[in-house]
């Protein structure tokens, strides 16, 4: 695709759409306002979205993937924001920070064992890279590993970790300081099967948005792994967290169009049937401006979003083009949610639609995988500005 090219979903790409849409319309839609009240991670529609195929559509069919590609993926995590951003989360995490990792520094064995059940949607992956003292600061991580009689013994926290203890959990990718050789240390990964003695869960976070999300903190006390247990070359842990974080990006700015889209959905249809002042509030230029704004702004997410991925799929460098699509995208996010609930007046502010829902999903689009602020130092890196 040449920069000036113009985007068009291929056939297959429309139909997968379509699919995923049907199903978010149906199946989630109906309950995500009580799954969100009650802080409730849906487990048998995480389910089924496995038996659908959602979670291998970018992953090669040889460990258990449909092999369509990124923009595909970017496709089906845009269509399930567009309802409910607490699963799409669920499926994008699972996707990028856990099974990418493992697609692209596991052995033979570690991709049979964690990544094909992964990509067939038979269990849950989870990277814990965050810790309470910092996640922007990735080499600032104080979880250790230790050797000891062939094995590892890692002990520390992680914070705020993602599809970590539900009962469709597997295993976590974590992060840890490993001695060097010559003195000092170096960050490497491990891979910990949930169970492991010494691998502890705690209980979820009550969160500001993303309800029906499993968000928590882990902990790891004297938690004893195998040799294989290491994902990647030893002392590279931060390779295997960063590289796929570009891919994790694309995901996050294709839950924000989603959002965003949804949000303006809800505050169109609102706008056109709302009357004040003898006609439909969408007749002020006021209101119609809003909209109009958006609609431009969400359509240049989505393009950039989309070129970003099909940079992906096509092997070309993309660590740049995710980086503006997830900066650009979430900050389009929380300005739509933000117009949707001013559109909706006080109705928008009343826990009855889903309004409010989106309003306080937004907010952690500009947060996850790389804050604004750490964006843009990635994009001025890139342009040469800075190391
Ligand atoms: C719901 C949820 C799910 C998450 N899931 C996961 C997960 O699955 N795995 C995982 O590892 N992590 C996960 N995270 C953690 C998330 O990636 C981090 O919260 C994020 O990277 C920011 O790190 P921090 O919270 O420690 O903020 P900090 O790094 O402490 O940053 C605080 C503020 O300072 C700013 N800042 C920091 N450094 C600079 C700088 N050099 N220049 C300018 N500004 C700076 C930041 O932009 C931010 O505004 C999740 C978080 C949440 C809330």
């Amino acid at each position: 695709m040449t920069s000036c090219q113009m985007f068009e979903l291929t056939d297959d790409q429309r139909a997968l759409r379509d699919t995923i849409r049907e199903f978010a319309e149906s199946e989630i839609a109906p309950h995500a306002g009580e799954w969100d009240e009650t802080h409730q991670f849906p487990v048998d529609v995480v389910r089924q979205l496995g038996e659908l195929g959602a979670m291998g559509v970018a992953f090669p069919e040889e460990y258990g993937g449909l092999g369509a590609g990124a923009v595909a993926m970017t496709v089906v995590v845009e269509e399930l924001a567009r309802i409910d951003s607490s699963i799409a989360v669920t499926v994008g995490a699972n996707v990028s920070i856990a099974g990418e990792p493992v697609l692209l520094f596991g052995t033979e064995e570690q991709k049979q064992r964690w990544l094909v059940p992964l990509a067939r949607g038979e269990h849950l992956g989870a990277f814990a890279s965050t810790e309470p003292g910092g996640g922007s600061d990735v080499r600032a991580s104080t979880t250790t590993a230790r050797p000891e009689d062939g094995c590892w013994v890692i002990n520390g926290t992680k914070a705020f970790i993602t599809n970590a203890g539900n009962e469709l959990s597997a295993f976590v990718i974590v992060t840890a300081r490993t001695p060097l050789d010559g003195g000092g240390t170096a960050l490497s990964a491990f891979i910990v099967p949930n169970g492991t003695p010494g691998y502890e869960p705690q209980k979820p976070y009550r969160k500001l948005g993303w309800h029906a999300s499993d968000t928590r903190e882990l902990v790891f006390n004297d938690c004893r792994v195998p040799d294989e247990a290491l994902l990647g070359p030893l002392g590279k842990g931060a390779r295997v967290f960063l590289t796929p974080l570009d891919g994790g990006r694309i995901g996050v700015a294709a839950m924000s169009v989603g959002l965003a889209q949804g949000a303006l959905e809800q505050a169109t249809a609102y706008a056109k049937e709302r009357v004040a002042f003898g006609a439909p509030i969408a007749r002020q230029q006021a209101i119609h401006f809003k909209l109009a704004d958006l609609k431009t702004q969400i359509e240049a997410a989505r393009l950039l979003t989309y070129r970003a991925a099909a940079l992906k799929e096509a092997g070309k460098p993309f660590t740049e083009e995710a980086a503006a699509a997830k900066l650009f995208a979430s900050e389009v996010a929380v300005r739509a949610a933000e117009e949707n609930l001013q559109i909706h007046g006080g109705f928008g502010y009343i826990e009855e639609s889903a309004v409010p829902r989106f309003y306080r999903d937004a907010k952690i689009l500009t947060i996850g995988e790389g804050t604004s602020e750490i964006l843009r130092y990635v994009i001025a890196r890139q342009m040469g500005l800075t190391e």
